[in-house]
C-alpha cells in the first residue's frame, strides 16, 4: 500500500505539458507507474484520452485536475483526485478560473513588449496546443526559443515572476470554491507542492487549517518540488493535521521537469506512518478497462 508507485500529479498538452495522453501513458508504464493521475491546470479536456490511453497500457488511472487558487495574495495550487470530470459544478467552476487567462496572456505580452521583447503573446499562443489554456510555461518556452533566456529556471526568475516585466497579477479561484467544486465532483482535494509557497509559518498554518475547514483532505508529501527536508516537514504536517498523503512528479516535459513521470525522489515511498490518499479508493474503482490487478490496493 505505502510503496505503491503512484504518480498523482502530471500535465499533458491539454495544459502546459508537452506530451499528449498516449505518450504520457506509455511513459508512465515504461517507468513502472502503478497508479497514474493526469492533473492539468484548470482543465478537464485531456481526461477522456488519458483514461483511454491508460486502459490501452493496462495502467490504473485516476481522473484529476490542478486548480489555481489565490490565498493570502499568493497563488496556491489545489489538486483534485478521483473527480467526476462531467460534474456540472466542477465544470462551471473551472470555466470561470480559465476565463481570465486570455486577457492575462495579452497583458503579459504587453509587459514584455515594453522591454523590447516583441510578439511574445503570439509566440506563446503558437506553443499552446489548447488555446483556452495559455500559461506562463508557454511564454517561458517562447522566450527560451527566442534566445532571451537559457532555461525555465532563468526565464521565470528574470521575466515571469512577481515584479518582473512579464508578470501580471491575477485573481484565481477562492480556496473554499476550489475545494467545494472538487468535493461536489466526488473527489479528494489535496494541497499541491506546499514547499513551493513563500508563506510565513503563520500563513502556512492558516492555509492548512482553512483548507481543512473547507473540506480539504490531503497534502502532497513527495513531489518534484520537494527536497528531502520538505518531505520530512510535510510528513509531519500531514500527521499533525490528520491529512491524507499524496505523491506525484508534477511532470511537464522530459527536458524541463526535475522528475520524470513515476521516478520520484530515490523512488521514495510514503512513510508508513502516513495514510496514502489512494487508500480511499478500492482496487475495483481503479481498475481500468483492461482489468488491471492493483494488488496493493484494498478490495
Ligand atoms: P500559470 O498557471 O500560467 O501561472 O503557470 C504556472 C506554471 O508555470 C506552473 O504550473 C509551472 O509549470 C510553471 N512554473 C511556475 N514557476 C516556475 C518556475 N520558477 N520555474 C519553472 N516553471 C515554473
Ligand atoms: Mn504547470
Ligand atoms: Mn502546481
Ligand atoms: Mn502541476
Amino acid at each position: 500500500m505505502h510503496d505503491l508507485n503512484a504518480d498523482l500529479h502530471s500535465h499533458s498538452t491539454a495544459s502546459d505539458g508537452t506530451l499528449d495522453a498516449p505518450a504520457l501513458a506509455a511513459r508512465a508504464k515504461a517507468n513502472g507507474v502503478e497508479l497514474w493521475a493526469l492533473t492539468d491546470h484548470d482543465e478537464l479536456s485531456g481526461l477522456p484520452a488519458a483514461r483511454a490511453a491508460a486502459d490501452a497500457q493496462g495502467l490504473a488511472f485516476v481522473d484529476g485536475i490542478e486548480i489555481s487558487v489565490t490565498f493570502a495574495g499568493t497563488t496556491v495550487h489545489i489538486v483534485g483526485l478521483h473527480i467526476d470530470p462531467r460534474n456540472d459544478e466542477l465544470v462551471a467552476g473551472i470555466d470561470t478560473v480559465r476565463a481570465g487567462r486570455e486577457l492575462r496572456a495579452r497583458q503579459m505580452g504587453d509587459g514584455l513588449a515594453k522591454i523590447g521583447i516583441k510578439d511574445a503573446y503570439e509566440g506563446a499562443i503558437k506553443l499552446a496546443p489548447n488555446p483556452n489554456l495559455v500559461s506562463r510555461t508557454h511564454f517561458g518556452r517562447f522566450l527560451i526559443a527566442s534566445g532571451v533566456a537559457p532555461d525555465m529556471h532563468a526565464v521565470f526568475r528574470r521575466y515571469l515572476t512577481e515584479g518582473k516585466p512579464g508578470y501580471v497579477e491575477h485573481r484565481w479561484a477562492k480556496l473554499g470554491d476550489a475545494v467545494r467544486w472538487i468535493r461536489a465532483a466526488g473527489g479528494v482535494a489535496v494541497i499541491a507542492h506546499p514547499g513551493r509557497y513563500k508563506f510565513t509559518p503563520t500563513e502556512e498554518y492558516a492555509l492548512f487549517s482553512e483548507f481543512q475547514a473547507h473540506g480539504g483532505e490531503g497534502v502532497e508529501v513527495v513531489t518534484g518540488s520537494h527536497h528531502a527536508g520538505d518531505i520530512v516537514k510535510y510528513t509531519d504536517m500531514a500527521l499533525e493535521f490528520g491529512m491524507l498523503a499524496s505523491r506525484g512528479s508534477d511532470f511537464h516535459d522530459p527536458g524541463e521537469s526535475r522528475l520524470d513521470l513515476g521516478l520520484l525522489p530515490g523512488s521514495q515511498p510514503l512513510s508508513p506512518r502516513l495514510t496514502p490518499v489512494w487508500s480511499r479508493w478500492t482496487a475495483a474503482e481503479l481498475r481500468t478497462g483492461s482489468a488491471v490487478a492493483v494488488d496493493a490496493l484494498p478490495e
